[in-house]
């Protein structure tokens, strides 16, 4: 049988093509049959170019409904998909490019002088465009093809996409995704979050990622039903939409900017099913929050670009905030120490997963994918967590986080969790850095409620500067009536809840945490700032 991953998307597509499957902003609606159309032409267009299953197709596009096609058109074709951000500079891009060695780079319509140049110094053969608004050169290359195209025949193991890494030290690497990982995680989360006929998703993520290319459209292409299709998150265009769907999917700051709206609240979720979160930690606070204003609860599932999604909270069951709730099915999930041993239950260690959604290695980097990989075939996730003895996974924060001052660890989430509780208060992030006594001194970073907005060092400033993708969200509102604590405060309060060695040795206080397109906090980015001082 095909195991080619649009094979297996075709045949769920539902049996009216005139039945929407992406809504535009603008109201105009693609249907499954134009998805199917385009996305042939596009196939054919890729293989006149001369490409061969497993060549690889760059694309660093905006959000339309034609860079979706892309997507679907070159693993339809057989070969490989390579989604980049944006965001990213030249000397990046040249990276990609020079280590994939595409066959075709799709760039924007602004982008194209710099993409040619760079596609040429690469050996890439061809560069196509395609413009914010879903037009260029790819588009009317590819007009005059048939709309039918014979999916090209893939086995499990052979690849359909490549996924870089954010990776916050060295080199950025490419995880190797075969359409047998991405079909299997299509399956295990179309069936555990129950989708069903009647179900719209909004849809506000980037698609450069897995979270809004395989997870979100996924499900929605296993389903056969429609999704509005937003270039980029609002939260004033959520609460239009919302209305009218029964499904969310979003990063934490995506709840945290809709519970800043008032008009947010129970009405606004009339139809609505389930909202998804994951990405980075939902904080207790939002979870909370959410419930109260809405009477729903967030599900909060964990996973990563190498294997797409590993656990969740139950559809039917309890979503206990502040975990990432329990294996998926398909996927074992194991907490060990630093030698591989299994730990007991509430014992903070490395997570390790296996299952046919986990990747199959690092592109060109063989030694590195040995490295990540047990003898028995677990994958480091390179995530700290514990597992509760009713098998709820809890994330403690990476390892490369952990903070290690005096020969001891410290997690910074034990004390995170602690400051963001504080009154006056809205989050925080604690990080290590250099010492000369104690190889690592504990330092807190600290948002208080009434300084957001305020002229207080904004660390976000720093990531623009770097070129990073700083999240334009403001965290919060001005609270001019919060108390503020100092930096002595902080101190003092964490003095009588901690032993001595996790104390910070220093607070900082700042209106926002640098945070990158996905939500999480970019913790090097703090090293970066504060590791000086
Ligand atoms: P990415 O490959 O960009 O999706 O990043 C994956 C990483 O995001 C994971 O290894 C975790 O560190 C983090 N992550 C994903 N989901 C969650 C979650 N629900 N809670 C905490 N961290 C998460």
């Amino acid at each position: 049988m095909n195991k080619n991953l649009y094979a297996l998307f075709a045949s769920r597509f539902p049996k009216d093509k005139s039945a929407a499957c992406m809504i535009l902003a603008d109201g105009r609606a693609w249907t499954y049959g134009d998805v199917e159309r385009a996305s042939g032409r596009m196939a054919n267009l890729i293989v006149s170019l001369g490409l061969k299953p497993g060549d690889r197709v760059a694309a660093q596009v905006e959000k339309t409904a034609e860079a979706l096609v892309l997507y679907l058109a070159t693993i339809r074709a057989g070969m490989v998909f390579l989604p980049l951000n944006p965001a990213y500079q030249r000397s990046e891009i040249a990276y990609f490019l020079g280590d994939a060695k595409p066959g075709l780079f799709v760039c924007r319509t602004q982008s194209l002088a710099v993409g040619a140049e760079l596609a040429k110094a690469a050996g890439v053969a061809h560069v196509l465009e395609l413009s914010d608004a879903g037009t260029g050169s790819l588009i009317d290359a590819a007009a005059p093809f048939p709309d039918a195209f014979e999916t090209a025949k893939r086995k499990r193991a052979e690849l359909a996409a490549i996924l870089y890494t954010s990776g916050t030290t060295g080199r950025s690497k490419g995880a190797m995704l075969t359409h047998g990982n991405l079909a299997a995680n299509a399956k295990t989360l179309h069936a555990y979050w129950h989708f069903g006929r009647n179900d719209v998703l909004l849809h506000m993520l980037p698609i450069f990622h897995v979270h809004g290319l395989f997870v979100a459209c996924h499900c929605v292409l296993m389903n056969g039903t429609a999704m509005y299709f937003e270039t980029k998150f609002d939260p004033a265009r959520a609460l239009q939409l919302l209305p009218e769907s029964t499904v969310f999917m979003g990063v934490p700051t995506y709840y945290v900017r809709l519970l800043q709206s008032s008009a947010f609240g129970a009405a606004s979720c009339r139809r609505m099913r389930l909202f998804i979160s994951g990405s980075a930690p939902l904080l207790q606070e939002t979870f909370d929050e959410f419930q109260k204003r809405t009477g729903l609860t967030i599900l909060e599932r964990y996973g990563m670009t190498e294997g797409g999604m590993f656990t969740s909270n139950p559809y039917i069951g309890e979503r206990r905030g502040g975990t990432v709730g329990l294996p998926l099915p398909g996927t074992e999930v194991r907490i060990v120490d630093d030698r591989n041993a299994l730990l007991t239950h509430d014992e903070v260690g490395n997570i390790q997963v296996r299952g046919e959604n986990v990747f199959v290695g690092y592109w060109q980097m063989p030694d590195k994918t040995r490295e990540e990989f047990t003898s028995d075939g677990f994958f480091k996730t390179g995530d700290m967590g514990r597992m509760s003895r009713d098998g709820y996974i809890s994330i403690i924060g990476r390892s490369k986080d952990l903070v290690i001052t005096g020969g001891l660890n410290v997690y910074p989430k034990e004390i995170e969790e602690l400051i963001d509780a504080m009154p006056g208060v809205l989050e925080s992030a604690v990080i290590g850095v250099p010492h000369p006594d104690f190889g690592e001194a504990v330092t807190a970073v600290v948002v208080r409620k009434a300084s957001v907005g305020a002229g207080e060092t904004n660390a976000a400033k720093t990531t623009a500067q770097q070129g990073g993708r700083a999240n334009d969200a403001l965290l919060a509102v001005a609270d001019g009536d919060a108390p503020s604590p100092s930096e002595s405060d902080v101190i003092a309060s964490l003095k009588q809840q901690l032993a001595n060695f996790k104390i910070p040795k220093r607070v900082h206080f700042v209106s926002e945490l640098p945070r990158n397109a996905m939500g999480k906090v970019q913790k090097n980015i703090l090293r970066q700032t504060y590791g000086e001082n």
